[in-house]
């Protein structure tokens, strides 16, 4: 199943076959396709069309080549017809000079006037640029900057309105600057131009920016990913171009559409959240949810926020029994690995761990254990004999080498616990053998001292995990 965020099926190329087109989409997966609106009247005729369709949805307001024609009536009609309970989003705007088919200075003053208007409405903005990446961020930093403090009493001078969020859609940045718009709290999505040949940028984007802030669109009838290149694009398509971020991402089709339908639903309010799961399928590995308690406190953890783990939904309101995780499991053997890793610290349900992984051993099944470390200091005594013959791979957090900033990052007494956790390490190490350390990919903590500690010190392999 998956989301088109971004397919002008109002286009005149679909006059002659609009039916057909989405019958195809349907048929190919895609239970959503997002309509974004171009001027006042492409924006009227989108909401028609989804009107007529339970799964069309559309975006209001002015693209950057109509900027001129968007005059202060037709922007309050905007604003009206963004009340429509179809209507999604404002878009899609912002700066094109590559075409500048509006005088540049009318973009920009139209641009910050459907930013606020998507403010005002509390919707999300659908945003277009074009050779203009850098003029379009500094107006939406300026509106997100200016938002920022609204709570405070320095009001005033502050806009009354939420930070707006958004999209940066067909997205033709480098990395550095899909962090920027990551870090303004956008998404940045990628078109069939990250399936062409000579698309070094966009593979670059899609293999190194975690999956969680990308949404996919097609852009129809624009941009067809290969093997339909130059001919007019369509909903349908959808798949090859998620089939392309998977393999860059070395996740799964079900990985990708699952992901990306979780920041639609977030961004847009399409579909509907996940429940929340004692099992979780990525690749082609199972992870167990035993708990979502945590000895520690991470301070780039979401234990406590919406505790969603590449769109599956982590929150559970209760534990499970070790007999209701066995029966979510099914054949151990149709996964490459059982492995023990929620939102919390699994070795605080020891007993679980160790009765589902003696039956999944018992059932030809691999079993890996992602934990802090911290398991011997949890249960008051070694622990690392009771897994002997049950656990066959370790992962540990090293997260820094500095007992300081380890209990700065995980909110806890370092002194204390760094000890321990290396202690529990090399007697991984020692007692089960296949054990790997990572750290948090940030700027401040040393990788180099992390690898030559673990390599060295420890015997154990090192890895580095993305901070998102
Ligand atoms: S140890 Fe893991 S589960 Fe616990 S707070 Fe840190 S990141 Fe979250
Ligand atoms: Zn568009």
């Amino acid at each position: 199943m998956f989301i088109d965020s971004h397919c002008h099926l109002t286009s005149e190329q679909f006059n002659a076959d609009r039916d057909a087109v989405i019958r195809r989409a349907e048929d190919a997966g895609v239970h959503a396709i997002i309509n974004p609106g171009t001027d006042l009247e492409d924006s009227k005729r989108a909401i028609e069309v989804a009107e007529k369709y339970p799964n069309i949805y559309a975006c209001v307001g002015f693209h950057p080549h109509d900027a001129k024609k968007a005059k202060d009536k037709s922007l309050q009609e905007i604003e009206e017809l963004s009340r429509h309970p179809k209507v999604v989003a404002i878009g899609e705007i912002g700066l094109d000079f590559h075409y500048d088919f509006s005088p540049r200075d009318v973009q920009e003053s139209v641009f910050r006037e459907q930013i606020a208007l998507a403010q005002r409405r509390n919707l999300p903005i659908v945003i277009h640029t074009r050779e203009s990446n850098s003029e379009t961020i500094a107006i939406v930093e300026e509106a997100v900057s200016s938002a920022a403090g609204w709570r405070s009493d320095k009001v005033v001078p502050h806009s009354r309105y939420p930070a707006p969020k958004g999209v940066f859609h067909c997205f033709s940045g480098d990395v550095a600057m899909a962090w920027r718009v990551i870090n303004m709290g956008f998404y940045v999505s990628l078109p069939g131009v990250v399936t062409f040949k000579k698309a070094d940028l966009a593979v670059e984007v899609a293999s190194n920016v975690s999956a969680e802030h990308f949404l996919l669109e097609t852009d129809s009838p624009y941009l067809a990913p290969v093997p339909f290149r130059g001919k007019r694009n369509e909903p349908a398509y959808i798949p090859l171009i998620a089939e392309k971020i998977a393999a860059l991402q070395h996740l799964s089709v079900e990985d990708i559409s699952r992901i990306t339908n979780y920041s639609a639903f977030r961004l847009f309010g399409i579909g509907e959240e996940d429940a929340a799961r004692f099992t979780y399928q990525l690749r082609n590995s199972l992870y167990i949810n035993l708990t979502i308690r945590c000895n520690a406190d991470c301070v780039f953890c979401d234990r406590k926020g919406e505790a969603v783990i590449k769109g599956h939904n982590l929150r559970i309101d209760r534990e499970p029994t070790a007999e209701e995780v066995i029966a979510e499991i099914g054949d151990p053997k149709k996964y490459e690995e059982i492995v023990f890793c929620g939102y919390g610290e699994p070795t605080i349900r020891l007993d679980a761990i160790k009765e589902i992984s003696k039956w999944v051993k018992a059932n030809g099944g691999r079993t890996r254990l992602n934990t802090d470390g911290h398991g011997n200091v949890i249960n008051k005594r070694n622990i690392v004999p009771e897994l002997v013959g049950l656990i066959d791979a370790v992962s540990i957090s090293l997260n820094t080498t500095d007992p300081h900033q380890y209990g700065e990052l995980m909110r806890i007494d370092g002194e204390k616990f760094f000890p321990a956790m290396i202690d529990f390490a090399k007697e991984s190490v020692r007692l089960l053998g296949k054990v790997t350390m990572t750290i948090v990919d940030l700027d401040d903590v040393d990788k180099e001292q992390a690898r030559l500690l673990v390599e060295n010190e420890i015997g154990a392999t090192f890895q580095t995990r993305p901070f998102f």
